[in-house]
């Protein structure tokens, strides 16, 4: 993901020049990102770590940059499209568990926001036993450390074998182009205080990585990128990780990938398979880069798929 400065810098402007004739002062924040709902026994929090105008239209390939503007807005969804950045915390009653961590300081002050919010649904980062990655890209890493010290100090990290290999072993030369060296030494970054203290686990392909929660191997975002089942009793969720960037385009055609997919092909293959099992099974979805809370259902329609977010209840 990128932060894009200039819609920043125009939010302040027009924010200090509103603010300034109004009569009640303008209040310049959102509520708190958090949404909670149960699950089965267990209690789900979606965590937001703030969301960012990105231009989609540029990013998504196999489209055409009108053709993605297009039907962005007749969802009514501008360019640069407002969009989130999201984590999921799982209490299970015997464990804390966080699934991706946000970007940290990496991506810009619209970011970032994820240990505010995480405060702010009332748990402290100590608090939290594991923390699962979906992938290592640095929009779900670089929360992990700040200063070369662990964030979640009593947290054992665990991400897929392959995806923790890719990122922490390949030479540089065998590096693929679509796989930015910043993203390498990010990685590093973020998850090095965790290897440094022994406290990273890695999970094989399509294995359990604790109680209730497994994980299905989802690759082509990223080599290792897998996407994690919760399950309690007969309920199941599963936390996508970036099967999808947006709830519009790739949902209505899942051939348009996205500037970040590491492999392109795979990760199209793949978004087929994750949107046609999530349809057919009608289970709880959550998706990284759905607007917050990212939490809901997939359903076929005319035009392939589309995104259906729960509806908003007390808990
Ligand atoms: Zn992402």
């Amino acid at each position: 993901m990128k932060a894009a400065v200039g819609a920043t810098a125009f939010g302040a402007k027009m924010g200090a020049a509103t603010l300034a004739a109004a009569k009640a002062p303008f209040q310049p924040s959102q509520a708190p990102g958090f949404y909670r709902m149960t699950f089965g026994s267990f209690e789900v929090t979606a965590l937001s770590d703030g969301t960012v105008p990105l231009d989609l239209t540029e990013l998504y390939a196999n489209t055409t940059p009108e053709a993605a503007r297009v039907a962005l807005k007749a969802a009514f969804q501008a360019t640069p499209t407002p969009t989130s950045v999201n984590a999921y915390l799982i209490n299970t009653g015997e464990r804390l568990v966080l699934v991706d961590a946000g970007t940290g300081s990496y991506l810009g002050p619209d970011l970032g926001r994820l240990n505010g919010n995480i405060a702010a649904a009332g748990y402290r980062p100590e608090d939290i036993d594991d923390v699962i990655l979906t992938h290592i890209h640095t929009d779900h890493s670089g929360g992990l450390s700040a200063g070369g010290e662990r964030l979640f100090p009593n947290a054992t990290l665990r991400v897929n074998a392959r995806e923790l290999q890719f990122w922490l072993e390949t030479p540089e030369a065998e590096r693929p182009p679509t796989a930015p060296p910043h993203h390498f030494a990010e990685a590093a970054e973020s998850l090095g205080p965790y290897l440094a203290a022994g406290k990273v686990e890695t999970f094989a392909d399509d294995a359990e990585v604790l109680p209730g929660f497994g994980s299905i191997l989802r690759a082509g975002h990223t080599p290792g990128h897998s996407s994690i089942v919760v399950t309690d009793g007969d309920q199941k969720l599963i936390i996508w990780g970036d099967i999808t960037h947006g709830d519009v385009l790739q949902f209505d055609e899942p051939s348009v990938a996205i500037e970040f997919d590491v492999d392109q092909e795979a990760a199209i293959r793949t978004r087929a398979v994750a949107l046609e099992e999530a349809a057919r099974d009608m289970y709880l979805v959550a998706g990284a880069h759905i607007a917050f809370p990212g939490l809901g259902h997939v359903r076929r329609d005319t035009t392939n798929f589309d995104w259906v977010p729960v509806t908003y209840t007390n808990i």
